[in-house]
């Protein structure tokens, strides 16, 4: 994936509403309400927030903007951070972090990164995953890799060997029962 981060859609409201709607409706705006297509007016209104639709259909009749229904929908964000935000996340080979795009992108806090990180993560999660190798195929799992001790529980193990009173693995070992306790 190649995007130049100093493009337009990254830092111009409008033109990152633009692009979003061209992505999103093709064929002309889609009402998410009835799903008529290319039969709604841009409200333009003193009052109105840019981008919101009516659609025409005599029986709905409803406000949508093209942002309805999907991750950035009710955000007050602008848009063209969320464009940001998701290109860095898919863009980066090992993923970023939330604080990396709380440095980034410049946001007066943390929290507010930490929930766009959030919800593009829960966007990109898979619904209906499919099994491993495709349906009705073997996948052959090395036994040593199936088998082996999650490395938490490795940890635990060290730290009570060693019986580091100050240890923070010794003590979690300690209240999770007798068979990880040594007395
Ligand atoms: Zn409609």
């Amino acid at each position: 994936m190649t995007a130049d981060l100093t493009a337009k859609i990254f830092h111009d409201e409008d033109a990152a509403r633009e692009h979003f709607q061209a992505l999103r409706w093709p064929h002309g705006p889609v009402c998410p309400h009835c799903g008529t297509v290319d039969n709604a007016t841009e409200m333009k209104g003193r009052t109105t927030r840019p981008g919101l639709f009516k659609c025409k259909s005599k029986e709905c009749r409803k406000p949508f903007s093209a942002t309805m229904g999907t991750l950035y929908e009710r955000s007050h964000i602008p848009l063209h951070k969320w464009l940001l935000a998701t290109h860095l996340m898919c863009a980066s080979k090992k993923g970023i972090s939330a604080h990396q795009l709380y440095r980034m992108l410049g946001f007066g806090s943390y929290k507010t990164a930490w929930f766009m990180a959030h919800r593009i993560r829960a966007a990109m999660t898979e619904t209906n995953p499919a099994p491993i190798g495709g349906a009705g195929k073997v996948v052959e799992v090395a036994a040593k890799k199936a088998t082996s001790t999650p490395t938490s529980a490795r940890r635990r193990r060290t730290c009570s060997a060693r019986k580091r009173p100050s240890c923070h693995w010794s003590s979690v070992a300690a209240k999770s029962g007798p068979s990880t306790s040594r007395t």
